[in-house]
């Protein structure tokens, strides 16, 4: 079969939350100033209380609101395909599926996770949601969100972004929201940064301080984020979910699970419902590989230990993979895949064995990606792109292998927006960027000790 598809109705009513099953707790947020642990109470500032329970909950499974499924409908459940043509022209005997994701009106997997979060600020009376976005991807997710749900959204887009990727932009503002490039003047952080560092081409953090700071300084605003928190992660989990049942429909079960994490919530959400088979140890022989670009390698080089979230130290401090909260990467083209830090519950279970890592340059992702929309027709995200490329390898090493392997991997968006990134592939202009250690030990040494 080319694509296996479920009904409507096999859309999944509960998100999966891991946090039941780890065999020891998540180390627990701390406050940036006192570094004691914070409680839900903290977050009350920025959050609305349905998504602060979700990050602490310890319940298994998590009921969908209805009103959140009636919008999943729009492009739920997606489908998952078999790669058959790339897997003829690789001449291998392994199977490749991936489970698309560009089939959502933003075109990427994170309106899995705005809509739920859109949803429950709505809820709670908020009128207002600040966020930033790196690619633009959380941006238009979460403005695509916002107007359904009737509230205003102010968007940070780091400033490399912004220059590079007009088109999310103004995506971004058809469906009503404000766009800046950050950093911007209209914050204190923003200001200073720009005092200290004119040129700078923004990164993440960045723009994540100020968004935190504009939520933080109006009673009428939340603030959203589209990756790393637990709830985002358990959101992300409708993913996995469906492709088991995919999965099962066709009695089959994937050997290699593997995705690209920028902060994780699309590969988390693909790869923990299969982790859970791993961790009651039904499925011991899974692998299961996170791929990150090597300008920002934060699980295959960075340190497992509490960081800020955000550059200047206003979030709270979390215990993850970092490669320290003042390193600025290189401006790669998967923007989303350019920060410093990783999902808590990704790190942890990469920490204890549960999860690999792998990392890759810029031009090999890119050919891989070319391969892949000259067999498959998709033209996938910079991002995704990684993932199709530690696919493309694990196919060759069952092929050298004689193997014939299951290999799955998450396709999480198109890559529409990001043709003037394919088009300097086309004309060998993309640079392949190995972040110098020095760096990344200089940003490490940074890191607060706790
Ligand atoms: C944002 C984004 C990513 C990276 O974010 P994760 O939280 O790691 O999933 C990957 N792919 C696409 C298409 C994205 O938009």
């Amino acid at each position: 079969m080319k694509k296996i598809i479920l009904d409507e109705n096999e859309i999944p009513k509960k998100w999966y939350n891991i946090q039941a099953d780890l065999k020891t707790p998540l180390d627990p947020p701390l406050n940036p100033k006192t570094k004691e642990p914070i409680g839900p109470d903290d977050l009350k500032a920025i959050f609305p209380m349905g998504l602060i329970k979700q990050e602490v909950s310890q319940e298994r499974y998590i009921s969908i609101p209805n009103e959140v499924r009636e919008i999943y409908r729009i492009w739920r459940p997606s489908p998952l395909y078999r790669a058959d043509r790339l897997e003829k022209a690789l001449k291998t005997p392994a199977k490749i599926y991936f489970k698309w994701e560009g089939v959502s009106p933003p075109g990427s997997h994170k309106p899995n996770s705005s809509v739920p979060q859109a949803y429950y600020n709505m809820k709670e009376g908020v009128e207002n949601i600040a966020t930033e976005t790196g690619a633009g991807q959380w941006g238009s997710a979460l403005a695509f969100s916002t107007s359904i749900f009737d509230i205003g959204c102010r968007i940070y887009m780091v400033k490399c972004s912004y220059d590079q990727k007009p088109y999310r932009r103004i995506l971004m503002e058809n469906w009503g929201a404000n766009v800046y490039s950050s950093p911007t003047n209209i914050t204190n952080v923003g200001k200073e940064i720009i005092k200290r560092d004119p040129e700078t081409s923004g990164s993440l953090g960045i723009a994540i301080s100020e968004a935190v700071e504009d939520a933080a300084t109006h009673d009428d605003t939340n603030y959203a984020l589209g990756s790393v928190l637990n709830h985002v992660v358990l959101h992300q989990t409708i993913i996995g979910q469906e492709v088991k049942k995919q999965f099962e429909s066709i009695d089959e079960y994937p050997d290699i699970i593997l995705g690209c994490v920028g902060g994780g919530s699309n590969f988390a959400g693909t790869a923990f419902p299969f982790v859970r088979d791993k961790i009651v140890n039904e499925k011991p022989d899974l692998k299961i590989i996170s791929v990150e670009p090597f300008a920002c390698p934060t699980l295959t080089e960075g340190s497992y230990r509490y960081d800020f979230g955000d550059s200047v130290g206003l979030t709270p401090l979390l215990k993850m993979f970092t490669l320290g909260h003042s390193f600025v990467p290189d401006a790669i083209h998967a923007g989303g895949l350019r920060y410093h830090g990783d999902s808590p519950l990704l790190s942890k279970l990469t920490k204890e064995g549960y999860m690999e890592a792998v990392a890759y340059y810029q031009k090999e992702v890119f050919e891989a990606a070319e391969l892949f929309s000259r067999t498959e027709g998709f033209v996938v995200a910079p991002e995704a792109a990684h993932a199709v490329k530690a696919a493309i390898d694990q196919a060759l090493i069952c092929k050298k292998n004689n193997e014939e392997k299951i290999i799955l991997f998450a396709n999480s968006g198109h890559g529409h927006f990001d043709l003037s990134a394919y088009d300097m592939y086309h004309n060998n202009k993309i640079k392949d960027f190995k972040h110098p250690e020095k760096m990344i030990k200089k940003a490490i040494e940074e890191i607060p000790e706790i």
